[in-house]
């Protein structure tokens, strides 16, 4: 299955006012769910920002993988999926390679595919629409006010909205500071753009 996560999802009844689009809780709550899809069948995890049980590889070397080998057993974790999938191109039969591919490894029982960012719009409609479940998370504080700061200092709960298929109500309740503890929410991930010197 593929899983998004993003930041700000326009249209949706879950987007309100002045909420937080970086530091919603989209990479934690993305952990989260593919630390349990780790669990439930002792996969190899991989992705491209540092986890307590993931194998850390850079984005190219994962979209690499993703197109070239036939992938089985795995929980995939990307990041600003957005970054990567820009520097493939506009259009370009590469990204649209990229994108066959992730759709056809995700159909395997046990490959699933996760992924966040900022915006929904940011990502390719191919891709969007082959995205299974795609979620909104709102931070809150502990006494359910809605936190709009990227780097706000107090305790948090994120509450893991499902905007498709649609859910009402929150799918799942996280306490940050006890999810954060699965990865490092400092690392900030750079892509390359294809052709681009290091
Ligand atoms: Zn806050």
């Amino acid at each position: 299955m593929i899983y998004g996560f993003f930041g700000s999802i326009p249209g949706c009844p879950h987007q309100r006012g002045k909420q937080a689009l970086r530091g919603n809780g989209k990479t934690l709550s993305m952990t989260v769910l593919a630390y349990q899809s780790y669990l439930s069948e002792s996969k190899d995890a991989i992705s491209n920002y540092q986890t307590e049980f993931s194998r850390t590889v850079p984005t190219e070397e994962i979209g690499e993988l993703i197109i070239a080998e036939d992938i089985r057993d795995s929980v995939i974790m990307i990041t600003e999926m957005q970054l990567y999938l820009n520097s493939l191109g506009v259009n370009t039969k590469r990204l649209h390679k990229f994108i066959g591919e992730v759709v056809a490894q995700s159909r395997k029982r046990d490959v699933d595919i996760f992924y966040d960012s900022q915006r929904y719009t940011d990502i390719h409609p191919r891709l969007r629409v082959q995205t299974d479940r795609a979620f909104l998370p709102r931070k809150f504080h502990l006494d359910d006010t809605p936190c709009s700061l990227d780097r706000c200092k107090k305790e948090h709960i994120i509450k893991l909205y499902q905007h498709d298929p649609f859910e009402r109500n929150p799918i799942m309740l996280l306490r940050a500071d006890i999810a954060g503890q699965l990865y490092d929410s400092n690392e900030i991930v750079i892509c390359k753009k294809e052709g681009a010197k290091s």
